[in-house]
């Protein structure tokens, strides 16, 4: 047996099965990819780590239910075809079309095989290393999404033991959760719709809110998605965003399609009975600490609130539009004194429901194409290295890219981009 690290790659190269290209991940990104790379005749394989689609099955809770509407579910050659399009799907509806989207694709997938190792090869293309042996592609999509590792901080690890912490991707249902309170950690999409979901099931819940932005459900006769669209805002490239790249780091507006759909009003809770607190900040001497920001954020998420009225607003001035008057958001509740610190034992804190987001993890990936913070450089899903690609991430190239209204639009930029290059290998050939 070789005891030279190059020789044992090369010979693991060597006996490894080629594609033209591996697409790691086997979400709606990697599949909508399948779609197009079977439409270019371009031969390829799908590793899925776990089973197609999983994040949808086994990472939601029990009473999710889209936040944007039915129209936008629009992965690719698969359109939602329901008598709903201004509708929010639930749980089991969103697994009933992605199983439809995945019967149509039928894309060549390997499923419970996990990819430990990308790395780019001398010779040009990629040794891929899995569970199930190694491979070699021309080229390489990440579809691996983009929430990997649930960020919780260090002071989680001095709570008492017999507090239950979970994260938002566990959480399934307040019936899930042991009697008593449930301190809920963060306000933005999950949290806030994971705080009213115990509220509604009539749990004491203590919410530490952040500085998430929320927006409404409808306003001026009309689902705000649609004036949205309407806009043009959903193709609105990332370049073009006042933020810029900046935007891949704002936290989701908060808002539900529970019900129909409705807003999500944090003060119209605390009228109703749920406590609200600024951003935690430590647990020392039996207490939670809080920074006395509760007001501040409620302020700068009604402020996003009221901003993005006001745009349609606009439009529908310059437009011409005839639409139900408009309107400003008038605050139900305020807080008073700050409240710095809460006795945990005291209030009666059974559960912690852990929402302030995640880290993608893209260790196993070798390819030198990450910045300081470990996120991949590159433009519309193309990498500085040649013939690796991302795709799926939020706002990746706009503000779909992470959903199921713009995958598919980057995926076929993709498949365009990965057949003229192997077009021009061929010509060189
Ligand atoms: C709580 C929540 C609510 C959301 N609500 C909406 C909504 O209302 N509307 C909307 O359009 N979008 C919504 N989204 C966003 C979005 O649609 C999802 O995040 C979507 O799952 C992204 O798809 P993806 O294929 O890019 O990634 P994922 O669904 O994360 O799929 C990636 C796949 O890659 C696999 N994988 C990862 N690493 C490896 C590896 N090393 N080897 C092999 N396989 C690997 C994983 O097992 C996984 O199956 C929501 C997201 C969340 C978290």
């Amino acid at each position: 047996m070789s005891t030279n690290p190059n020789e044992t790659q090369a010979t693991a190269t060597a006996s490894a099965k080629h594609y033209s290209v591996i697409v790691v991940g086997g979400g709606q990104a990697g599949l909508s990819m399948s779609y197009y790379l079977k439409q270019a005749g371009i031969d390829h394989l799908v590793i899925e780590k776990h089973t197609v689609t999983h994040t949808w099955r086994s990472q939601r809770w029990d009473a999710f239910c889209l936040v944007t509407p039915n129209w936008q579910c629009a992965l690719p050659g698969y359109p939602y075809q329901g008598n709903d399009p201004h509708g929010f799907m639930k749980k089991d509806e969103i697994t009933a079309y992605l199983d439809g989207f995945i019967r149509m694709v039928n894309a060549p997938v390997l499923e419970h095989t996990e990819v430990r190792r990308v790395k780019p090869q001398e010779q040009g293309g990629y040794l891929v290393s899995t569970t199930q042996g190694d491979f070699t592609a021309g080229q390489v999509v990440v579809a691996s999404g983009g929430y990997h590792t649930p960020i919780v901080p260090r002071m989680a690890e001095r709570l008492p033991a017999g507090i239950r912490q979970v994260q938002s991707s566990e959480y399934r249902s307040p019936q899930a959760l042991p009697e008593g309170g449930v301190l809920v950690v963060g306000s933005g999409q999950s949290g806030a719709q994971i705080a009213e979901d115990l509220h509604l099931a009539g749990r004491k819940v203590f919410l530490a809110v952040g500085q998430a932005p929320r927006c409404a459900r409808f306003y001026r006769g009309r689902d705000v998605v649609d004036w949205l669209a309407d806009m043009q805002y959903y193709d609105m490239a990332v370049q073009e965003h006042p933020l810029r790249e900046g935007v891949r780091d704002n936290t989701n507006h908060y808002v539900t399609g529970r019900d129909g759909g409705r807003d999500i009003d944090l003060r119209k809770f605390a009228t109703e009975g749920m406590e609200l607190f600024g951003a935690l900040e430590d647990f020392h001497d039996g207490k939670l600490r809080f920074t006395p920001n509760l007001k501040a954020n409620l302020d700068d998420a009604d402020d996003t609130y009221n901003r993005i009225n006001a745009s349609i607003d606009k439009y529908i001035d310059k437009h011409g539009i005839s639409a139900p008057g408009a309107s400003a958001y008038a605050p139900v509740w305020t807080p008073g004194e700050e409240r710095w610190a809460l006795d945990l034992a005291q209030a009666g804190i059974g559960a912690i429901v852990w929402c302030i987001g995640f880290r993608p993890d893209f260790s196993w990936l070798e390819a030198p194409v990450f910045n300081g913070r470990g996120y991949p450089g590159h433009v519309r899903g193309v990498t500085a290295q040649d013939g690796l690609y991302f795709l799926g991430l939020p706002w990746l190239h706009t503000w779909g890219s992470g959903r199921f209204s713009g995958v598919a639009r980057d995926a076929e930029y993709l498949a365009a981009m990965i057949g003229g290059k192997l077009g021009a290998q061929a010509l060189a050939a």
